[in-house]
């Protein structure tokens, strides 16, 4: 099972191709996976997330698959009182890279880590750049 973060129950997931809504990461991502749709996108119900302070960013991470580069680009918020990161858009350069992560818990896993420390290593040096 994806951990799921208290806060991803308050957020639905929509697909931006045909407009399916979800309650889990890991459903919408099979579902991407599966039909070959591309985007994700999230509704945030919650009136706690709405009001909370939070960081937006638009974060390219770079990936090395069989020799070739390959970008997954990520719009998401960051909130410091609780370190949830929901995401607002993810999409893939190509479906190389996507096979790789959706639908595989333990990328996505590692996706979230690594955005986390970058948050955290940017709210310790107090920069927002
Ligand atoms: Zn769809």
């Amino acid at each position: 099972m994806y951990p799921v973060h208290p806060d991803d129950l308050k957020t639905i997931w929509e697909c931006h191709d045909c407009g399916r809504k979800f309650f889990y990461y890991s459903d919408i991502a099979y579902h991407v996976r599966e039909l070959r749709h591309s985007k994700v996108v999230s509704r945030d119900y919650s009136r706690k997330i709405r009001d909370a302070v939070f960081v937006r960013r638009n974060i390219s991470l770079s990936f090395k698959i069989e020799g070739s580069r390959s970008t997954l680009d990520v719009e998401c918020k960051y909130y410091p009182s609780t370190e949830a990161i929901v995401y607002a858009s993810v999409s893939y350069s190509d479906k190389k890279l996507q096979r790789m992560i959706e639908g595989k818990p333990e990328m996505m896993g590692k996706v979230d880590r690594y955005l986390r420390e970058l948050f955290r290593g940017q709210a310790l040096k107090g920069k927002s750049s």
